[in-house]
């Protein structure tokens, strides 16, 4: 830790900004927390709001509406800013809108003094999380995306139904982009220590199907959130939550946070979600599990669309 508390600034006070703080709160992860978004009346009401449910808490927290300064001594900032696609805009130019959020965010944070950790959860995550990196000039460790922490959630909470155990006990994940691209690999799936390829009933085949079944599940779930209710929120702000209390308890926690690749999986220049060890110094070493060859090709993929996503932006 930075200082003797710890403090988060969120920036974004929207539905995922809100819900990450709502859950920061009622899982005690900060000590303070103060909240910046371009409406700030909006978030002085949302600091009134959470403020008025401390009596409920189970521990204090000071939770303030603040300003850029504010970041000086804070041990993270985390963007959930962001702009929301116009009728017909392409998503090159929401990319570039959202990248001009980002600078006017960025740079303050940064003149600040801020020394701490940037969390990004502003879609397209990654290319998002590679934009604060340049713009920040921290070094690629101290810069992480929410990446596919969500996919990875959701992916645990299927095998868990389906399998009828303890999503908990459940170690797979989603790596590669948050998005499209993005892809389970099988090969390192296991349900405490046997591979989950191995547990389905009838032949190999059949259990490769419903894996795979599963794995789309999990890519079309946002799209099915949003159709129903218009934006995801409560998942996002309890995987941030947990990326954070990583960080600002020194874990040294694996999770599949976005994060700059340096050979891992014959990559490097590109931030993309992947297991990594998550601590005080932020990704203190992306973690490279063995993937079979298939799955390498996948993550290629997902890399290689991520560097001509962000090239695009000139
Ligand atoms: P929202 O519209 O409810 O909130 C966005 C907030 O950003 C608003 O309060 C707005 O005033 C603020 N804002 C805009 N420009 C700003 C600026 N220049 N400075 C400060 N604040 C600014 O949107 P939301 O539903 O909360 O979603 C936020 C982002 O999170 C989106 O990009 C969304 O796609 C993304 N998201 C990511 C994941 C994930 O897994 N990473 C999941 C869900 C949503």
């Amino acid at each position: 830790m930075l200082y003797d508390k710890r403090k988060v600034v969120l920036v974004g006070t929207g539905l995922v900004g809100m819900s990450y703080a709502y859950c920061l709160l009622n899982r005690s992860a900060c000590d303070e927390l103060v909240l910046i978004d371009i409406d700030k009346k909006r978030a002085e009401g949302e600091a009134m709001d959470l403020n008025h449910g401390l009596a409920f808490a189970s521990s204090h927290m000071k939770i303030y509406a603040g300003d850029y300064e504010d970041c000086r001594d804070a041990d993270m900032v985390t963007i959930c800013a962001g702009v929301a696609q116009k009728p017909g805009e392409t998503r090159l130019d929401l990319l570039k809108r959202n990248a001009e959020v980002f600078r006017s965010i960025v740079e303050p944070v940064t003149a600040s003094g801020f020394n701490g950790i940037f969390l990004v959860a502003t879609n397209p995550v990654d290319i998002m999380t590679r934009i604060t990196y340049a713009l920040s000039g921290f070094n690629a460790g101290r810069v992480l995306g929410s990446g596919t922490a969500l996919d990875t959630a959701r992916l645990r909470y299927l095998l868990g139904e389906y399998l009828n155990v303890d999503p908990r006990n459940v170690h797979a994940y989603v790596m590669g982009e948050h998005g499209d691209s993005e892809f389970v690999p099988w090969s390192q799936a296991f349900l405490a220590t046997k591979p989950i390829l191995e547990l389905c009933d009838g032949s190999t085949d059949v259990c490769i199907d419903k894996m795979n079944e599963i794995a789309r599940e999990v890519k079309g779930a946002a799209y099915k959130i949003i159709e129903a209710k218009k934006a995801t929120y409560y998942g996002i702000g309890m995987a941030l939550t947990r990326i954070t209390k990583a960080v600002l308890g020194d874990e040294n926690s694996i999770l599949t946070v976005s994060a700059m690749l340096k050979g891992e999986y014959g990559q490097k220049d590109v931030f993309v979600g992947a297991p990594c060890i998550v601590n005080r110094s932020g990704v203190k070493r992306v973690m490279e599990i063995s993937l079979n060859e298939a799955e390498r090709k996948q993550m290629a993929e997902s890399c290689r669309i991520l560097r001509e996503s962000y090239d695009e932006l000139g």
